[in-house]
């Protein structure tokens, strides 16, 4: 629509309200009129449903948290800034979308990840206003799925007072994840900020001890329908999901991306978090290839919240398709 049709447009659309009235019909109040005199509402809860197959996967938002643009190796702040403007994003630091899911199968109720929780600087911990938004109550998690042992996963795992959260949650996690975690050398190795994350993992999976489950291959079944993926180098035992029912398949990627709007593009940049980041860059790499190629949808821990799309290719690099509203489940 030109500059001129589209005011056109608008003074048709005027002279017909005008007329309206004219004739005595009642015209309501603008929603601007509305806004000015009701109380901000508030946002709506974060969660969103899809099916694969038999399988229903609820995506669950834990919030947001925000992370400077250093945190992203081999990204110029001029490079990164194009690529928030051209997504209409802000420039500089990066908001971290957190995302957590809930995978029923006709067998079992997973939930994979727990998010961040509440802290200092984080706009997170919003998991549990969201499950019951959902109608998700904790003790009816029958599986917790770990997809690796960074906090902004493993912070909702026990309660205030310091117990299971999911208390008849059977807990899964890669054996070369939890030794990672467990493992005193590799805490001593580690960056200063990273040392109590170590000691977070501890706690957390103590809980669980008693049920807990350790996967150690690409492909194994942990319920029916859905099998590890294992996505080694972000941390050792990095893993997401493969869930398929019949012909449908959808994957879970856990942390293959982190900034959506950057990553797709240049998808040979990672996070300074990776334990390991030529194996990452490798994992990524085929992730996005694998997604495209064989056009399978995707989710992630930190794709843009309800983060469920496929991947197309862009020449060399990738884009981000967004799944359309499911009405039918
Ligand atoms: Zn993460």
């Amino acid at each position: 629509m030109t500059h001129t049709s589209r005011r056109d447009f608008l003074s048709a659309v005027a002279v017909t309200t005008a007329g309206a009235a004219a004739l005595g019909a009642t015209v309501p109040a603008s929603a601007a009129q509305a806004q000015h005199t009701s109380k901000a509402p508030g946002q709506v809860p974060g969660v969103y449903r899809w099916t694969v197959g038999a399988i229903t996967v609820t995506a669950i938002a834990d919030g947001y948290s925000t992370l400077p643009l250093a945190i992203v190796p081999g990204a110029t702040p001029e490079a990164a800034d194009a690529l928030a403007r051209e997504a209409f994003l802000p420039t500089g630091d990066l908001p971290c979308i957190v995302n957590t899911f809930v995978i029923d199968t006709p067998s079992k109720r997973l939930l994979v990840d727990t998010g961040f929780g509440p802290g200092p600087g984080l706009h997170t911990g919003k998991i549990w206003e969201n499950l019951t938004a959902a109608g998700i109550a904790p003790s009816e998690i029958d599986a917790l799925v770990l997809t690796h042992g960074h906090p902004d996963h493993i912070a909702g795992m026990l309660t205030k007072e310091g117990k299971a959260a999911f208390p008849n949650a059977e807990l899964f996690v890669h054996a070369r994840e939890h030794a990672y975690w467990t493992d005193d050398a590799a805490q001593s190795k580690a960056p200063d900020f990273q040392k109590g994350w170590f000691d977070l993992f501890r706690t957390s999976a103590a809980a669980y001890a008693k049920r807990t489950t350790l996967f150690d291959r690409n492909d194994q079944e942990i319920v029916s329908g859905v099998r590890v993926l294992e996505l080694f180098g972000h941390t050792p035992g990095h893993s997401g999901l493969h869930l398929s029912d019949g012909n449908q398949e959808h994957l879970i990627w856990a942390d293959i991306v982190h900034f959506p709007h950057l990553q797709f593009a240049r998808p040979e940049w990672g996070v300074g978090f990776d334990v390991d980041p030529d194996l990452a860059g490798k994992a990524r790499k085929t992730m996005l290839d694998m997604a495209a190629t064989d056009r399978i949808g995707v989710s992630g821990m930190h794709l843009a919240f309800p983060a469920v799309g496929h991947v197309v290719t862009r020449g060399k690099a990738y884009a981000f398709e967004q799944s359309r509203w499911q009405f039918d489940l």
